[in-house]
This record gives structure tokens, sequence and C-alpha cells, in this order.
């Protein structure tokens, strides 16, 4: 799956801030015929990562994107698009957050559901459909790892149309209008989802040593750092070792603050030159 992130923020749905606990995921479909990302998805001028978003998806150019209050005039949005890039490669968009109340299917599944849309072309390619068809079984999968779903239990993975038939969605026909065309049905659909989430469960010790070393790669002495300072500046020294940290103090060795912090040579350095300045004074140092 190739997952980028373009919210609409300028989308009426973007301000309504409701939240959602997701119990499952509606699959829709465009009904309109152009496969293009950049139909329905433009990050908005000085939106974070517009110029990569807008290489990546490429120009609308006639201004009828989704990334506007009312799309087509309605108060419509949706979780995310799967449909092609700028390249002509198929990918998915993020394009509210998950947990945000989304606008999909004019029924109370808005309240229980993610949406994404696939992009429909002519229903007439199968090279196509078995790309956009693949990347939202991934997608699928993915939301429902990330929220601990079943998409085989009753009512979790479903299309709009199935959302229909139970009266949680608006009579729309997809993707019962296109899956069949093609030999897939929705069944079909919550299979390959689970597949995928069984295959992704069974990672080998190869696998998973890979992952690990791919992690520590990323890791940096940075990150390490900010980490291990996070944990550590909240802390107390030991309660014995306190009135003696206050005399550090007193002489001037330390200034006492964050005491449980790692302490660089530089430091270790300064405070053993304090102390040897101090002995040489006639000062007590030691206990
Ligand atoms: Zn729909």
């Amino acid at each position: 799956m190739r997952l980028l992130k373009c919210y609409l923020i300028k989308n009426n749905n973007w301000s309504d801030g409701r939240r959602i606990t997701p119990r499952g995921v509606m699959v829709h479909s465009t009904g309109a015929n152009n496969p293009t990302l950049r139909r329905y998805v433009q990050p908005a001028p000085g939106q974070e990562g517009y110029d990569g978003l807008m290489a990546a998806i490429g120009r609308n150019l006639y201004n009828n994107h989704w990334n506007t209050p009312k799309p087509d005039g309605y108060n419509v949005c949706v979780h995310g698009f799967i449909g092609l890039l700028a390249d002509g490669s198929v990918a998915a968009v993020q394009t509210l957050p998950w947990e945000t109340r989304g606008w999909h299917c004019g029924g109370q599944a808005n309240n229980t559901h993610i949406g994404f849309e696939i992009c429909e072309d002519g229903l007439d390619d199968p090279a196509y459909f078995a790309a956009v068809y693949r990347e939202a079984a991934e997608l699928t999968a993915y939301l429902c790892e990330l929220y601990g779903l079943d998409p085989l239990a009753d009512g979790v993975v479903i299309c709009h149309a199935e959302g229909a038939r139970r009266g949680w969605a608006s009579q729309h026909s997809d993707v019962e209008n296109w899956f069949p065309r093609r030999g897939r049905t929705m069944d079909d659909f919550r299979r390959e989802v689970k597949k995928i989430m069984e295959e992704d469960e069974e990672m080998t010790d190869q696998q998973k040593e890979a992952l690990f070393e791919e992690f520590k790669s990323r890791l940096t002495g940075r990150d390490i750092a900010e980490k291990l300072n996070a944990y550590l500046a909240p802390q107390e020294p030991p309660e014995w070792a306190r009135a003696l940290l206050q005399e550090a103090v007193d002489m001037g060795l330390t200034d006492g603050t964050q005491p449980m912090r790692y302490v660089p040579r530089f430091e270790a350095a300064l405070m053993a030159r304090a102390a040897a300045k101090a002995s040489k004074d006639g000062q007590e140092v030691n206990e």
C-alpha cells in the first residue's frame, strides 16, 4: 500500500470536529469516470507539504476538487481516496483523520465507519480494477489492524450499497455497480482483507530480524538522547543523597538542577576542576 496524507482542510467536514470510535470501514466508489486523484484531492495553498503533494497528485485545472467547503454543492467528505497519482501509479490518500466523523454515507454509519472512495474509471479496465481493488483491501486491512476489527464479522467491512440495505446509509449502489462486473463480490473483498491481515501476522523470524535492524538503523543518537533525558529529567535523586547534593550545590560544584540527567565528560571535568580548586582553597570537599 502507498498511503499519502492530504487533509481536506477547506471542506466543511474538517471544521465539524465530531469524533468517532471506528467500528468498521465502508467502501465507496465515485460513480464518475475519472480515475485520477487530482479530480478530488488537492492541497490548499500554504497547506503543510503543499509542493510535494502537488507534484505527486498533479494539479486540478477545473477547481472541482473536494478541498472546498461543499464539493459539487454538497456537504460531503470521506476519509480517503484511492486512484491514480500524476505518474499513473495507484495510491491511497488519507483526507481526514480516521477518527473524525466523516460525511460519507448520509446515514448512521457515519457515526461508526471510516469511509473511503475508490475513483472509478470506465469500469472496463481489468488492470486498473486489480490495482485499486488490492490497494483498497490493503488500506482496509491496515485500518482493521489499527482499530482491532475483524473484517469478516457482521457489518464491519461493508460497501455503501450494503449499508443502504441495512438502513445505515443513503440509497446508493456503490461498489456493486463495479465489483461484480470484474468478477468480485464484497465477500471476496472481505476475504482478501482477512488474508492480508493473516499474511502480516505470519512474519518469519528472518523478517522480524530485518525489521529490527531497519528500526535500529533509523534510530539516531539524538532520538536515544532525547528519550533518555525525557525519562530521567523528572526523576528525583535517592533520599540518602539529597543532603550531600545540597552541599555540592553550596560549594558551587553543580547548580543542582535535573540531578538525574546524564553528565557529559566536559561537565564531569568542570565539576572535578571546581572540586580541586575548592580543595586547594582549603575548603572541605569530602565528608
Ligand atoms: Zn458511496
